[in-house]
């Protein structure tokens, strides 16, 4: 089966009550039982069934399902929010005394919270990029995880897997990526070495920009050596499903950043045109990348331009599409606004993944918060602007763009 075949007719599809052909949304927060004895056997794990919605729930569980096969992992988690799925992937491996490796190009909520991490004494050491050679002198005894995005947002660096999950692993360390931008459509980072995968499913996997969620995928390949990572003792013997066994009945449980059974439906409906929808983006992505570069004093950024440094692993790794972000650089913060203001239809708004294009300045939005440093090396500038690809009509996005940065001052 290839993507879409799969994406409708894989595993992780069942027969659903009634013969209904999606899973009925349980909208409940509790599930009961005839008997007191049934609900404990369900409550200790020793019989299959639901108990309340924090911990699971049958839609919940049909989407995690549904996304653990397109990634090609073990286990997934479905969380609140991208950010609470980033946060709880990376606290059931860490404690305090721990440092993080991490790409400087990367969403500007997750610099936040590496910040945050400071106060439960987690540090986070930062790589220009997620290299061999940039990660190496940063790693120590005390080195519990390197984590990326594939396709930095808004970077656009992207990881070379395969080369750096072979180092990490040599030096007895997970790497942790954050694939939203690029989709299990463009890779299935798993297959290339990558041990825990994490999403934004409020983005692409969702796409129709209706609801915010997360999702954690475990590879269940990584050894989780007892000494490095004495949490993980008692989880030993669950063997591949280590990190999951750990993560559900830890801190995912106990933080309660469960997923809403709405949320997991949208995601579930939404997620049918994935590999549809990222043709298209890609495409557009391409084509609108191709037309605005050189234009008027602007210069585009995309990862499978010619030019781009990222292009052979684009090829090599992405299945040769750039994903459906861009960045322009304008010439100045007035020409950003002014090229915004002119755009019929790019709406202004902080998302990406939707099926309508979307544009915004991270310098002034999602960077506000992080330094002037920080920014160059997310490669935000004051005359940045990222875009995000929809599914209209390349020549209508071609020509919107266009005829905007031709009448620039
Ligand atoms: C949006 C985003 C997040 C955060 O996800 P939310 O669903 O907004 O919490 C994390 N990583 C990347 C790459 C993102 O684009």
């Amino acid at each position: 089966m290839k993507f879409n075949t799969q994406l409708l007719h894989g595993n992780a599809i069942k027969r659903y009550p009634d013969g209904a052909t999606l899973p009925p949304i349980s909208q409940v927060s509790a599930f009961a039982y005839e008997t007191a004895q049934d609900l404990e056997k369900v409550f200790n794990n020793r019989a299959p069934g639901y108990a309340y919605t924090r911990i699971s729930n049958p839609v919940v569980d049909s989407f995690e399902r549904r996304v653990c096969e397109l990634e090609g992992g073990k286990g997934a988690v479905a969380c609140s929010s991208g950010m609470s799925a980033v946060t709880l992937a990376l606290l059931n491996i860490l404690e305090a005394g721990d440092e993080i490796i991490a790409g400087s190009g990367l969403f500007g909520g997750t610099i936040d919270l590496f910040g945050d991490l400071k106060a439960f004494g987690i540090t986070t050491r930062f790589a220009k990029q997620i290299t061999v050679e940039e990660i190496a002198p940063l790693i120590t005894d005390k080195t519990k995880v390197v984590f990326g995005e594939v396709i930095g947002n808004p970077g656009l660096d992207v990881i070379d897997l395969k080369a750096v999950s072979e180092f990490v692993h040599s030096k007895g360390i997970p790497l942790i990526v954050d694939s939203t931008t690029a989709t299990p459509y463009l890779v299935q980072p798993i297959a290339y070495g990558a041990d825990v995968v994490v999403h934004s499913s409020s983005k692409y996997i969702n796409g129709g920009g209706n609801a915010i969620s997360g999702v954690i995928v475990d590879s269940g390949k990584f050894s989780w050596d007892n000494k490095r990572y004495p949490g993980f003792a008692e989880y030993q013997k669950y063997g591949e499903f280590a990190y999951v066994a750990k993560l559900r009945n830890g801190i995912w449980r106990n933080m309660g950043g469960c997923l809403a059974p709405m949320n997991a439906f949208l995601n579930f409906i939404g997620m049918d045109t994935l590999g549809l929808r990222m043709d298209k983006i890609c495409s557009n992505a391409l084509e609108l990348a191709k037309a605005v570069d050189g234009l008027n004093g602007v210069t585009a950024n995309y990862p499978a331009l010619e030019n781009n440094p990222y292009k052979p692993l684009v090829e090599s790794q992405l299945n040769g599409m750039g994903g459906g972000i861009l960045t322009m650089r304008v010439g100045s913060k007035e020409r950003a606004y002014q090229l915004m203001n002119h755009l019929k239809y790019a709406l202004n708004a902080t998302n990406i993944g939707d099926v309508r294009t979307l544009v915004i300045h991270p310098a002034s939005t999602i960077y506000i918060h992080n330094t002037e440093e920080q920014m160059r090396d997310a490669g935000v500038y004051a005359d940045t602007i990222r875009v995000s690809v929809g599914i209209e009509d390349g020549s209508d996005l071609i020509e919107d763009f266009t005829s905007a940065i031709k009448d620039l001052d």
